[in-house]
């Protein structure tokens, strides 16, 4: 079984507007964990793969986009570890930067449309309800292994933080690191950014939670919408880049860094406060957007 190569760094990063509002803000490098099981895909897969060792499932079958940061992770965790592995992909057949790298990976590709991609639980009865060998791995890797493995990110932490920022695809990041939080009675807040229009991964992190807790759900920053963008976010990317030397991209940890910064501007944080934000990898979704830089 694979497990986390070493406990990822807290870098702390520095802004202009970090010294005049007097915040410190580190950043949780999950993105350096691994190049292609990036950032929190690692910590959500673990407990999948062990899952699949107990049952004696040798093929993971997984859902996702075609910039999915996920199958590139299942695809690659599964070739680290002797294990087959399916990506069924929303939408029309097409070759993307991402894919490529599942395919290398070996693993299979079955495009979906748009219609059919709704059930998921349906797709894989129609592939694989003869293969005993098939493990179901929800889009993104939603499950409650998911949140186990994100709870560990919690016990790695050097020091105490004010806030804890996180973007949420699925929202099992953020419930995991809720739950972990509070396993070692933590104060922080989790404030989870959605990157997807609507309120409604709000009920799907409480879906994850061991038990009821508090959390800032913040629903005003997707741009739009999921892989969605404005030229100021864009614009916000490529400052941070060349303020820090660190990649975000445009469809997940830009947005959360955008509201990080967003919050600082309006005085939202005490004067003092120290913030961290997680880097949750995934910076192969630049390369569908390169064109915008
Ligand atoms: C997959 C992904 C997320 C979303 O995580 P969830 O647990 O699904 O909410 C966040 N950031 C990046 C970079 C990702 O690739």
């Amino acid at each position: 079984m694979i497990s986390l190569p070493y406990n990822s760094p807290e870098e702390e990063i520095h802004h202009p507007l970090f010294s005049e509002k007097n915040i410190r803000v580190y950043l949780k490098r999950d993105d350096l964990i691994h190049p292609f099981i990036s950032g929190n895909k690692w910590r959500k897969l673990k407990y999948l793969l062990q899952k699949a060792n107990l049952a004696n499932k040798n093929h993971l079958v997984t859902f996702g986009g075609v910039w999915s940061n996920h199958l590139i992770a299942t695809a690659c965790a599964a070739a680290k570890s002797g294990l087959k592995s399916t990506g069924i992909v929303r939408g029309e057949p097409i070759n993307t930067d991402s894919l490529a790298l599942c395919r290398l990976f070996g693993m299979k590709l079955i495009f979906a449309d748009r219609e059919r991609y709704r059930d998921k639980q349906r797709l894989f009865n129609l592939y694989f309800q003869d293969d005993p060998d098939a493990l179901f791995i929800n889009e993104g890797g939603y499950s409650e292994e998911a949140a186990k493995g994100c709870a560990e990110l919690v016990e790695e932490l050097d020091q105490d933080y004010d806030h804890i920022f996180c973007a949420c695809g699925t929202g099992a990041t953020a419930a995991g690191i809720i739950n972990g939080l509070r396993q070692q009675h933590s104060s922080s807040c989790l404030h989870a950014i959605t990157v997807l229009k609507g309120d409604f991964l709000k009920d799907e992190i409480d879906r994850l939670l061991l038990a009821p807790s508090d959390f800032s759900f913040h629903s005003d920053y997707h741009f739009g919408g999921y892989a969605k963008t404005t030229p100021a976010l864009i614009n916000f990317i490529a400052d941070f880049a060349s303020h820090t030397g660190i990649l975000i991209d445009p469809v997940y940890t830009g947005k959360m860094m955008f509201a990080l910064f967003d919050i600082a501007r309006k005085d939202l944080f005490l004067p003092g406060s120290k913030i961290l934000a997680i880097h949750t990898g995934g910076l192969f979704g630049l390369l569908g957007m390169k064109d915008k830089f």
